[in-house]
């Protein structure tokens, strides 16, 4: 079985590179901040205080998550709400809680288990999900050219809100004790900064 693992912050150009790669070499592809941010509008949704630790990882032991190209959870369609304010405030929260990450870790591996490999962008996929990856990438971009994307996406001129909600998300998730944001010892670096979609996808091809 082949696995790619994609890393890096928000707005490092990871969901369009890996969902490129993944076409490209006919794998399966796995958006897991789509699965943290579920259990955030899982709790939401069930009025859990994202921060009562033991509560949140009762609930994501037995949410039922289905990320594909519609977000379901517990038969409830999210793919929409995970992307909005409120989730995305609440979900670096869910994130660091261990038992969490344990269990998503765990649908994580089944999914590729199950899909023959696959390409899955995260933030602890090269680290921690799949430590023998074919090949890991950890994607950066200046933090300004980061905030300009994802407000380009969101489709919201207020680009200091963007920038100030990237910067606070990439604290927690590289400062937080259950497995950070990092680079992995053997990942290839690609800051993405200026450069096109059709590059970095040629650059992460050619690697193979
Ligand atoms: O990738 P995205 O920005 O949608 O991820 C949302 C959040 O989910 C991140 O800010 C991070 O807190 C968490 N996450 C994580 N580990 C992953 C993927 C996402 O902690 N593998």
């Amino acid at each position: 079985m082949r696995v790619i693992a994609i890393d890096g912050p928000a707005g490092s150009g990871k969901s369009t590179v890996a969902r490129r790669v993944a076409d490209a070499l006919g794998l399966a592809y796995l958006d897991t901040g789509a699965m943290y941010r579920s259990v955030a509008f899982a709790a939401l949704h069930a009025g859990i205080d994202p921060a009562d630790a033991d509560a949140v990882a009762d609930l994501a032991g037995r949410v039922d998550i289905d990320v594909a190209t519609r977000v379901t959870v517990d038969g409830v369609d999210a793919t929409d709400a995970i992307r909005g304010p409120e989730v995305t405030t609440a979900v670096s929260t869910v994130a660091a809680n261990p038992r969490v990450r344990a269990e998503m870790v765990k649908r994580q591996q089944a999914w590729a288990a199950a899909h023959d490999g696959g390409v899955a962008e995260g933030r602890d996929i090269g680290t921690v999900v799949f430590p023998n990856a074919d090949l890991k990438v950890y994607l950066t971009a200046s933090e300004d050219e980061r905030a300009r994307r994802r407000a380009q996406e969101l489709g919201q001129p207020a680009y200091d809100q963007v920038a100030a909600d990237i910067a606070r998300r990439d604290k927690v998730d590289s400062t937080r004790a259950a497995s950070p944001m990092m680079v992995a010892d053997d990942a290839l670096v690609i800051d993405t900064t200026g450069r096109t979609i059709d590059e970095i996808v040629q650059e992460v091809l050619s690697k193979l």
